[in-house]
């Protein structure tokens, strides 16, 4: 039982399961939010490459950053694993990370894909990036009216917006950015502007609003570029449908450029495991690593010299990317927040 399901754990079989090992047999407890099935292979290669088994536990990033509070300095976590800058941020500013010096991470992570370093180490590192995109219905939109996050503000746009919740950590991380570049007041006037033009209230995933721009509910809509790729490398027939119905736009291309996140990883404050925690994140940024979330996650990878063809990301063409470090997002969710609760985008 390699993956184990937070929600049907109760905390007392959390130990059982870390205990669980046989004698002699190396694990890593790895807490992940990373919700993507094809990452059972990532894990299963450094089994392989090192002997070291992985138990996962996984849940969503608040899930699991609250259970990691819970359990304190008796957390069997070794590796803890998150889907945006905002959670990473988020737990480094609660110390839930410590500092890993790797002189294999600091030559292959941009420094700007890396959290705070106060000369002992990063506390975490960027593994994976993605860009957040705005899809539109080609028959209920043009696209002329939908080429900026700004954009989505336009009474022109009534009715037909459809999000996430803000509260989601994409959404977060990409309000954040925006307060960023176009300041505080101006943002909150812009969320309110994007609630005011709903199709629907905020509900599902990306992909789910991705679905909903296609079938015409929504006209347009915002999502992270791997749902778009894999919908796009499909072969069932609704979702090769669903794309010939929608146009994709890389946002803000005569501005700041598209908001770009990481996916990344730190050592648990208290891992019982630390020489192994660090030996899987200088495998997260190896080269066989690096291809898997560009292959089979559809994402970018991080280490400038791992160069990988996908058809989707290709046919998604190259794009401006908004130069904020992460760490300046992920800092901008308090902002994020106090937006999203004024305007009601919940
Ligand atoms: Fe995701």
């Amino acid at each position: 039982m390699n993956r184990i399901r937070l929600s049907v754990l109760a905390a007392g079989a959390l130990l059982v399961a870390a205990s669980s090992a046989l004698a002699g047999e190396q694990v890593l407890n790895l807490y992940s939010a990373r919700h993507y099935s094809t990452d059972q292979q990532l894990y299963d290669a450094f089994t392989k490459r090192t002997g070291v088994r992985i138990q996962r536990i996984e849940a969503g990033d608040e899930a699991l950053l609250e259970r990691l509070r819970n359990e304190g300095a008796n957390s069997p976590a070794d590796v803890v694993l998150l889907a945006d800058a905002a959670r990473l941020w988020k737990a480094q500013v609660e110390g839930l990370f410590q500092p890993v010096k790797s002189a294999t991470l600091e030559k292959r992570i941009p420094e700007t894909l890396r959290g705070r370093d106060d000369g002992a180490g990063s506390e975490w590192f960027g593994f994976s990036m993605r860009a957040r995109m705005i899809v539109y219905n080609k028959q209920r939109v043009p696209p002329a009216l939908v080429q900026n996050y700004e954009d989505l503000a336009r009474p022109e746009l009534k009715g037909k917006v459809c999000t996430r919740s803000g509260a989601h950590p994409y959404m977060l991380s990409l309000i954040g950015a925006i307060s960023e570049h176009d300041g505080k007041h101006k943002t909150e006037e812009w969320a309110a502007g994007v609630v005011s033009n709903f199709a629907r209230k905020p509900r599902g995933g990306d992909t789910d609003q991705i679905r909903a721009v296609a079938s015409g509910e929504c006209g347009v809509a915002l999502t992270n570029s791997y749902y778009l790729a894999r919908l796009m490398r499909s072969d069932k027939p609704e979702d090769r449908d669903a794309v010939a119905k929608i146009g994709a736009v890389w946002p803000n291309q005569a501005s700041y450029g598209a908001h770009v996140n990481v996916s990344g990883a730190g050592v648990a404050r208290h891992a019982p495991h630390r020489a192994d925690a660090v030996r899987f994140l200088e495998y997260l940024a190896s080269d066989e690593a690096q291809r898997h979330f560009v292959d089979a996650n559809n994402e970018w990878p991080v280490v400038p010299s791992v160069k990988e063809t996908n058809p989707a990301l290709e046919a998604l063409g190259e794009f401006k990317a908004d130069p904020l470090p992460v760490a300046a997002i992920g800092r901008a969710q308090v902002t994020a927040t106090r937006i999203i609760d004024r305007v009601g985008w919940r």
